[in-house]
């Protein structure tokens, strides 16, 4: 029998460090589902298109090539594992997110990514929409103000040069327009369990997550 698992949860809530951490000690596959919608924003701002043409925008999501190799992220082949944690690829993700004919081929992706292996997946829709009937269902929470430092300290450390203050005001927008959007938002699916880990360092919500699995 295939596990499932989906973790949820706003920008910066340890989703993916965990559950990066989380594949590595039971042995699943991780799939970052953030990381292909910043895929396709990066060939779209590449490309120039109008990101609120949902006709430049569908013919750039039918023929990208997203493709993960253990922790690179391939765009058309090329390693774009960098360069789609750029800032500018960050403020712009949400509005291509937004595309309902995006988010269908990327769903369609995701579950076929799923279909026959254990995963850990990661993203805003996973437990509501991509894996329905996961067995495990998480919803990661924190302040912002955590989330923006996290988010900060992640970009320092890749020379990226930005201030707490600008970090927060972006991430609260990208939650803004990832959860009013009408196809699929950002939201904790009913059965899903909410950590709030502001207090809390990776391990520690890594553990809780495995007492949870493992009982
Ligand atoms: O997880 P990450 O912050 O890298 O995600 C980047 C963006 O991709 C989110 O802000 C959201 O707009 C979009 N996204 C989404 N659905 C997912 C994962 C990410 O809409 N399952």
């Amino acid at each position: 029998n295939l596990i499932q698992i989906a973790i949820d949860g706003p920008a910066g809530s340890g989703k993916s460090t965990v559950a990066k951490k989380l594949a590595q000690v039971l042995g699943f596959i991780y799939l970052d589902t953030g990381a292909m919608y910043r895929t396709v924003t990066l060939k779209a701002l590449r490309s120039q298109i109008d990101l609120n043409d949902p006709q430049a925008l569908k013919a750039i999501v039918d023929t990208i090539a997203i493709d993960f190799d253990k922790d690179r992220v391939l765009m058309d082949r090329e390693d774009c594992t960098e360069a789609i944690r750029q800032p500018e690829v960050s403020r712009n993700v949400s509005k291509v997110a937004m595309d309902v004919h995006v988010r269908e081929v990327m769903v369609k992706q995701q579950q076929q990514i799923a279909s026959n292996k254990n995963v850990i997946m990661d993203g805003r829709d996973i437990g509501t929409h991509v894996l329905p009937n996961a067995d495990y269902k998480f919803f990661l929470v924190a302040s912002a103000e955590e989330r923006a430092s996290r988010r900060l300290r992640e970009l320092a450390a890749k020379g990226f040069e930005t201030d707490l203050k600008t970090l927060t005001k972006e991430i609260e927008l990208r939650d803004k327009l990832d959860s009013e959007r009408a196809c699929a938002p950002l939201a904790q699916a009913s059965d899903a369990i909410c950590i709030d880990t502001t207090t809390f360092n990776i391990e520690e919500v890594v553990n809780a997550l495995l007492e949870i699995i493992q009982n």
